[in-house]
């Protein structure tokens, strides 16, 4: 088993039910148990004229191997009306593997860490909620002095119900 970090935004349709129908599908993943799920935010876009994100983190522990992991995680984006019409456009659903364990992934399709996590705030926040205090990357940076560079801005962590 390895302990994964998956990100989950949406700005479509409904973004909080968005969430939790995928948060419904990732417990049903084959071989995968569901670890834990972060409060859910709502950050702005980071790009102009599209509506605000909701965003969370979900914590899975799995025995599917990265790839296979990708292609079901891209299947529940599909599942749930993804278009793939421009990169960074609005979307129902986004779904992006985070951290793999400690593994450094350069493939293709799949780079982990995810190249943008860094300096995230809509990850990197609720992150913080479900990993160990003292988590680390696999290039030896801490979540913690990520937290201190990214200030909290653009974010509100939303009431959980
Ligand atoms: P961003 O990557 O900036 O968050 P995005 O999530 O909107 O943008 P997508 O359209 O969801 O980008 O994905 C584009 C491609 O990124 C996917 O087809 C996938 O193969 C690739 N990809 C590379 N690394 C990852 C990762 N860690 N998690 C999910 N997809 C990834
Ligand atoms: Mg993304
Ligand atoms: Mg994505």
């Amino acid at each position: 088993m390895e302990r994964i970090y998956v990100g989950l935004g949406s700005n479509l349709a409904a973004p909080e039910q968005q969430l939790r129908n995928a948060i419904k599908a990732l417990a049903q993943l084959p071989g995968t148990h569901l670890a834990g799920v972060s409060a859910f935010y709502q950050s702005d876009s980071l790009l102009p004229d599209q509506p605000r994100y909701t965003n969370a983190v979900a914590a899975l522990d799995s025995h599917l191997a990265p790839l296979d992991l990708l292609d079901a995680l891209q299947a529940i984006e599909n599942d749930q009306g993804r278009e793939r019409l421009e990169r960074w456009g609005p979307r129902t659903l986004d779904l992006d593997i985070l951290l793999f364990g400690d593994r450094l992934i350069d493939e293709p399709r799949l780079k982990v860490p995810h190249y943008q996590m860094h300096v995230r705030a809509f990850v990197l926040y609720p992150l913080a909620e479900l990993a160990p205090a003292d988590l680390q990357l696999p290039d030896g940076q801490s979540l913690n002095g990520l937290l201190q560079a990214c200030p909290f801005v653009g974010l509100e962590r939303l009431p959980q119900e």
